[in-house]
């Protein structure tokens, strides 16, 4: 007898990948429709994508393709920002439970409050949204920024202006440090970020002498002090294109960036941190992001057929989109 939840939530048969790739790409052609996927899913979404990158380049990639019909691969505020930013256009999601712990950890009515407490405190500050936010939050920011512009809009908030940096304190503390700007700091942070272990770091430089630390901003203080490099998703695959010599990177951010590592620069090594490090010194990575893998080339497939889930315009992405817009397309 089936259990009731079973009958409710079947589990996905299996399908051949190769006849569920060849499915999507004729629906891509009958619905004018292109894919945009977000490094930390699968590979081989990646794979069948026509563009792939990190948030911010997505959401420029969303505004420039000419076609209609988006499926977004990623998240759901990353589907959220690509319907705000072409309001025009159908934006898909694969799946909408696809959420994010970080822009979780920032309501919107905890936020207004605390913006209110600010205000009501005399304190003349400007607020600075991570773009790991939802569209409701964004409406109540002075800016967005990414991992990849984050220096540079810092530098457009007024000198006598204070910074309220939500929601992830570690990259907030990280961008006060090396822009100098002091910030109230929002406290929350990325499950995946969270979770890397400096007692395996620590390890496996042991064990891989000569190894280059490469960890996301996200990541709390006590990782990043151990990295050699620092960055975002983007700024990571400059980095490592930009060596040709054969080096052994220990990567520190979610697994799934591995892949558009290695086809960019194929002549290094990486590794996942942190890891169980086997005799064999091999690793296996804990630091998977959940919703992220929500995606699926079945999901794919299922929403380019059906045209469901779509992102539907709420009333808040008027003032969410003059935000973005101020902050990533000028
Ligand atoms: S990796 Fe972290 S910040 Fe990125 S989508 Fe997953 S939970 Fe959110």
């Amino acid at each position: 007898m089936l259990h009731p939840l079973e009958l409710t939530h079947p589990a996905p048969r299996y399908e051949d990948p190769l006849d569920l790739i060849e499915e999507i790409e004729a629906l891509k052609r009958q619905h004018d429709a292109v894919i945009l996927a977000h490094f930390y899913v699968d590979g081989e979404i990646q794979e069948i994508a026509d563009h792939t990158g990190d948030s911010l380049k997505l959401a420029r990639d969303a505004v420039a393709v000419p076609q209609q019909t988006i499926v977004f691969a990623g998240v759901h505020f990353m589907a959220e920002s690509a319907k705000i930013l072409s309001p025009q256009k159908r934006v898909l999601l694969p799946d909408l439970q696809a959420g994010c712990s970080l822009a979780d950890s920032c309501p919107p009515d905890k936020l207004a409050a605390f913006q209110a407490q600010l205000r009501a405190e005399g304190r003349d500050f400007q607020t600075v949204a991570y773009i790991n936010t939802t569209a409701a939050v964004k409406s109540l920011c002075d800016w967005i920024v990414t991992s990849g512009n984050a220096r540079e809009i810092i530098e457009r908030v007024p000198a006598d202006k204070e910074i309220l940096f939500v929601p992830d304190q570690h990259l907030g503390r990280y961008l006060s440090e090396v822009t100098g700007r002091p910030m109230i700091l929002w406290p929350g942070s990325c499950m995946v970020h969270e979770v890397f272990s400096v007692q395996d770091l620590l390890r496996a430089k042991r064990n891989n002498p000569g190894s280059i630390v490469m960890a996301h901003p996200e990541c709390p203080r006590t990782v990043l002090e151990h990295a050699d490099f620092i960055g975002g998703t983007e700024k990571m695959r400059k980095h490592v294109a930009s060596l040709t010599t054969p080096h052994v990177f220990l990567v520190a951010t979610e697994v799934n960036m591995i892949h558009p590592l290695q086809k960019l620069a194929p002549q290094h090594t990486y590794l996942p941190v942190p890891g169980i490090m086997a005799s064999d010194g091999k690793t296996c990575a804990c630091n998977k992001c959940p919703h992220m893998a929500l995606n699926t080339l079945q999901k794919v497939r299922d929403c380019l057929k059906l045209g469901r889930p779509e992102i539907a315009w709420q009333p808040y992405f008027e003032q969410a989109r003059s935000v973005l817009q101020n902050s990533l397309l000028k």
